[in-house]
């Protein structure tokens, strides 16, 4: 069967860097490699985006700054379904 490709789905954190503490809690906690630590600055880089497994949101949940941002579940749901039959798959 036929897959959307990961690229074309826009699901991954955003961090507001000016909300972030530098705690480094979203980069512990990622097992997938999505985030990268930036010494420059002290705050995590979302390095590798299409890493990060569709719906989860995990990460937001462990940030105690509320840094981290995700689309909806029902923004994702309307992706989906929108690329369903845009690509007939
Ligand atoms: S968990 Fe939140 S506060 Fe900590 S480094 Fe990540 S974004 Fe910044």
């Amino acid at each position: 069967m036929a897959r959307i490709p990961r690229e074309l789905i826009p699901w991954y954190p955003t961090v507001n860097t000016d909300l972030c503490t530098g705690d480094r809690a979203c980069f512990d906690f990622c097992r997938n490699d999505v985030f990268a630590w930036d010494e420059e600055t002290g705050r995590p880089i979302v390095k590798n985006p299409y890493s990060c497994v569709l719906g989860c949101d995990a990460c937001a949940q462990v940030c105690p700054a509320g840094a981290i941002a995700f689309p909806t579940q029902e923004e994702l749901k309307a992706t989906v379904r929108r690329l369903r039959e845009e690509l007939a798959v």
